[in-house]
């Protein structure tokens, strides 16, 4: 569902902007019903107030929890069933954050990431993004959403900028509290700079060699790392809030000398903050994660040749629930 849809629907149900206002923020905040004597619910036209306990029941259907996976950190990975059977991964992270999914599967084809291997399923629709939130919110407070779990967002534009402009409005979260993340695409760049809910932005670097993002993002758009970066600054310099380039720690792979001199070349001076994650090994995958000592030298080098960067655990690591592995071992029978 389209959270367009549902504005059109309050409408024909004769919601007034106040109405509609009054029941997206509900949703989308997981507030229950005031109980107060003169509720604004009693002052709205019948065919809308009668219509109200089967949609929000309809909402509420959107995204359901099926399983929740504490971490030892303070994160929790869930595993969310959608209304079509379905299921995609939301994060709660440490510090009252929440990641979550944004498609079924991805196009893009990472070739160390579990949900890149099903290639694209099917689009999220705004609403069932919104529906992760307000899901996760009657598990826990919730002030900031990062989008980076299952499926690319620029690849479901549509949908997620309507998402965020939902919760940076109804959804009381700060702007620079949605964190859009990407491999680099083109439409993103211009699109996001025109909403009026612009959300901070986080890049997938990986790499500053063209020839080995090629190999590691297949199918990402041919952005050199060089464009990458130019494109990010832009942004942040328009925002005011510094980008966040990820880049997952593969050892042998992109932890050499090479890439240090190059993130330096690349991103010293830059309006942003490098964030290191050792790579999250996944049973089937080649990839290996550089031993957390190894990791913290690379950060320390990176800081002394003046590369803002910070070196990160992947949330909830001990749950063996890297992106799409939850959803992997859920649905045996979907895989090859
Ligand atoms: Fe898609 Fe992100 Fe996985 Fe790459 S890492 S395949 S962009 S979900």
């Amino acid at each position: 569902m389209r959270i367009q849809t549902l504005r059109e629907r309050l409408r024909a149900l004769g919601a007034r902007p106040a109405h509609e206002q009054r029941v997206l923020r509900l949703w989308a905040q997981a507030q229950p019903q005031d109980r107060g004597r003169r509720r604004l619910e009693d002052f709205m036209p019948s065919t809308l107030r009668e219509a109200l306990p089967a949609l929000s029941a309809e909402l509420d259907g959107l995204a359901r929890l099926q399983s929740e996976h504490p971490g030892e950190d303070g994160s929790a990975r869930l595993l969310v069933t959608l209304s079509d059977g379905q299921a995609v991964e939301s994060v709660l992270l440490p510090r009252d954050g929440l990641c979550v999914s944004t498609q079924l599967g991805c196009a893009v084809g990472c070739v160390f990431c579990m949900t890149g291997r099903e290639g694209l399923l099917r689009q999220l629709g705004s609403a069932e993004i919104v529906a992760q939130v307000a899901l996760a919110r009657r598990l826990r407070p919730v002030k900031k959403v990062v989008f980076m779990g299952m499926g690319e967002p620029a690849h479901n534009l549509d949908n997620v900028l309507e998402a965020i402009d939902l919760l940076g409005t109804e959804g009381n979260i700060g702007h620079k509290n949605l964190v859009f993340s990407t491999v680099g695409d083109p439409r993103a760049f211009e699109r996001l700079p025109q909403g009026r809910v612009k959300p901070a932005l986080a890049l997938s670097l990986h790499t500053t060699r063209a020839d080995l993002r090629e190999q590691l993002l297949p199918r990402a758009p041919r952005f050199s790392p060089e464009a990458l970066v130019e494109a990010g600054e832009h942004y942040a310099r328009l925002t005011g809030y510094p980008v966040q380039y990820q880049w997952t720690l593969l050892e042998g792979i992109n932890d050499g000398p090479d890439e240090l001199a190059g993130i330096v070349r690349l991103l010293k001076g830059k309006y942003g903050v490098l964030n290191m994650i050792p790579y999250n090994s996944v049973p089937d995958l080649p990839y290996r994660r550089p031993s957390w000592e190894r990791a913290v030298e690379i950060a320390r080098q990176l800081h002394r040749q003046g590369v803002l960067t910070k070196l990160r655990q992947s949330a909830g690591q001990d749950v063996d629930g890297g992106c799409g592995q939850l959803r992997a071992r859920s649905q045996p029978a979907e895989q090859p």
